[in-house]
């Protein structure tokens, strides 16, 4: 397995390509601009799927442009499919004044769903408390947390959907699943656990 990181500069937010190395296939996580598309012709990399770790809006800013590029399904939580057209839940509208949305039609995800990529599994663990329908995707010894954790942090719960009792405890059923694994999260850097 390999892992690229596309990071955009006004939020921070970290775009992943999580490779196959043995078949060329990829998984893009997050895409949120169209440097995403760029960095995986050039890293010559097969698209298999989007992945999104939540709907909030600095995560799914270059979803469509990524798709009308490269036509692959979209996967998103069954309770966040529906940040995907509306800019006040997916935060933008409040934010940055304008609506971010995503005209592409997901399939959706949840816990405990699993995805393969060339030789490579994918799992989905339901994490909700930032948005409603937050996931950590598994693979190997990476998990992919969004914002429901970040190196020495946790997401913020004052958004739509946001709980901080629900984030809590998604974040102690997580502790123990990240023993040994590497953390890649929506912003900042990876930590091993
Ligand atoms: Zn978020």
């Amino acid at each position: 397995m390999r892992i690229d990181i596309v990071t955009e500069r006004y939020y921070g937010e970290n775009c992943y390509i999580v490779s196959d190395e043995k078949s060329g296939k990829c998984a893009v996580i997050d895409p949120a601009s169209h440097g995403i598309a760029l960095e995986v012709e050039r890293l010559g990399l097969k698209p298999e799927f989007v992945l999104l770790t939540h709907g909030h809006f600095d995560h799914i800013g270059g979803t469509d442009e990524f798709l009308e590029k490269y036509n692959v399904p979209l996967y998103v939580h069954e309770n966040d499919a529906e940040l995907l057209t509306d800019g006040y839940k997916n935060a933008s509208s409040l934010l940055i004044g304008e609506a971010v949305t995503v005209s592409a039609e997901p399939k959706t995800l949840k816990n405990g769903d699993a995805l393969s990529l060339g030789s490579l599994e994918i799992g989905v663990v339901h994490t909700p408390g930032h948005t409603r329908g937050c996931v950590c995707y598994f693979c190997g010894d990476a998990v992919f947390t969004g914002d429901t954790v970040f190196a020495y942090d946790r997401g913020r719960t004052d958004l739509y959907g946001g709980d901080e009792t629900t984030i809590l405890d998604s974040i102690r059923k997580l502790m123990p699943m990240l023993k040994g694994k590497t953390i890649y999260p929506g912003h900042g850097p990876e930590r091993k656990f």
